[in-house]
């Protein structure tokens, strides 16, 4: 009989799980099923472009149902409440408990306001395509604002957190903004764009030449980056900075961290400060017929005690090696290590800028090669879920 595998999470880790998995195993030998809160799969890479209005909504968020739908895999749209590892049971908010013979956890993070006070409240994340429709309506809505009230707050905007997540969106702000104000009769100049990073600098991944590049060309379009300064509070329109100072605004975005994902800290299965700890074949270190893929997962590399950073391109490679696992857990022999190849790491700087360092030498890229090489990885990994109908929006 078909053993029931079930996946939560159609991210990346969940998606390239369920397309490897149906290479090596047929339908009558296993039935699988996705559960995913939205219907889609959404490219999260490319979500600052929604949030800045450059790219439709139909670009990042591609329906599973066109991806998984002639590989006989079941799409559930719904979202995990509860897993029951010792009773090999998943509860979702409609009410339905999903029983399972393997499970892949690919829950992805969560974002972590560290308890800094109002910012939760108060601030709006960039985490799923709907969170970027908010930014893009919030934005357009201040703007419309402070053209009928002149009130400064109206037109400025905080992202806090210097990471690729927040350079990437004060990127597209910069690129887009202008030509969003000119439509609307608003003078650029008096738009702000701060991006607030409590390290001493901004995208610590990448040497001080290319960080450079990203400042300069930043700031020449009109972003102001504050480091060493951490957010410490925030209002509707206000952010508190450490330094004491106080910045009126009522667009504020927190890109300051992720977290694990709390269903998966808190049920049970062995963890590491919420995060799943996983053997080298990427199942759970407690429970051997859950394996775990992308950002609720810690993975070490061997022998270190600082774990792979939370990227989508290691999610990608997690769902490969669970993918073949799985088939090998359940028709026999010998699972695969998960050993991650890092391609390198790529920033946009708005449309036509970027920076990035590729191979194993770490090349360093900036400028239109960069932007190049970025466009370049995204038509891959479409090209990789045959989702290249993505490139039409
Ligand atoms: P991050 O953790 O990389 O960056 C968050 C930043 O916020 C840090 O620099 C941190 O110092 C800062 N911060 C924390 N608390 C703060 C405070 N109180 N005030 C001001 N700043 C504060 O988070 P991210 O940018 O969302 O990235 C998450 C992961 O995803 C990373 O591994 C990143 O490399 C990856 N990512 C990759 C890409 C890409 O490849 N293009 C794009 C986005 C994210």
């Amino acid at each position: 009989m078909a053993k029931q595998i079930l996946i939560l999470g159609g991210g990346y880790g969940g998606l390239l799980t369920a397309l490897t998995a149906r290479k090596h195993l047929s339908a009558s030998e296993a039935n699988i099923t996705i559960i995913n809160k939205f219907s889609t799969h959404q490219i999260i890479t490319e979500l600052h472009r929604l949030a800045g209005g450059t790219i439709k909504e139909q670009a990042v968020a591609l329906p599973l149902q066109k991806l998984l739908g002639d590989k006989n895999v079941n799409i559930v749209v719904d979202t995990i409440q509860e897993i029951k590892p010792n009773e090999k049971q998943v509860l979702t908010s409609s009410g339905a408990v999903h029983k399972y013979d393997a499970l892949v956890v690919a829950l992805g993070s969560e974002t972590n306001y560290f308890g800094i006070p109002g910012l939760e409240a108060n601030s709006l994340i960039l985490k799923s395509a709907s969170d970027a429709n908010r930014i893009r309506a919030h934005v357009e809505a201040r703007l419309d604002a402070y053209k009928a009230s002149g009130n400064k707050a109206d037109a400025t905007i905080v992202v806090g957190g210097g990471g690729l997540t927040g350079v990437e969106l004060v990127g597209e702000f910069a690129d887009k903004l202008p030509e969003v104000c000119r439509a609307k009769g608003i003078d650029f100049n008096d738009i702000s764009i701060y991006c607030v990073e409590a390290g001493l600098s901004i995208l610590p991944v990448f040497p001080s030449v290319l960080i450079e590049r990203a400042v300069t060309s930043l700031e020449k379009r009109g972003v102001t980056f504050l480091t060493g300064v951490a957010i410490t509070e925030a209002t509707n329109n206000s952010v508190s900075l450490k330094s004491g100072q106080t910045i009126e605004a009522s667009t504020i975005i927190w890109t300051g961290g992720v977290k694990g994902n709390q269903v998966v800290g808190s049920c049970g299965i062995a963890e590491d400060r919420g995060r799943a700890t996983v053997t080298s074949t990427l199942q759970s270190t407690s429970h051997e017929d859950i394996f775990l893929a992308g950002d609720c997962a810690v993975v070490f590399p061997e022998g270190s005690e600082r774990p792979y950073p939370p990227t989508a391109q290691l999610a990608w490679q997690m769902g490969e090696t669970v993918g073949y696992n799985l088939s090998v857990q359940l028709k026999g022999g010998v699972m695969e290590k998960f050993v991650p190849v890092f391609s390198g790491t790529l920033g946009s700087l708005g449309r036509k800028d970027g920076i990035g360092t590729i191979g194993g030498k770490n090349t360093q890229l900036k400028g239109l090669p960069a932007t190049l090489m970025k466009e370049a990885s995204n038509v891959r990994y479409l090209s990789h879920i045959h989702g290249l109908f993505a490139l039409a929006y």
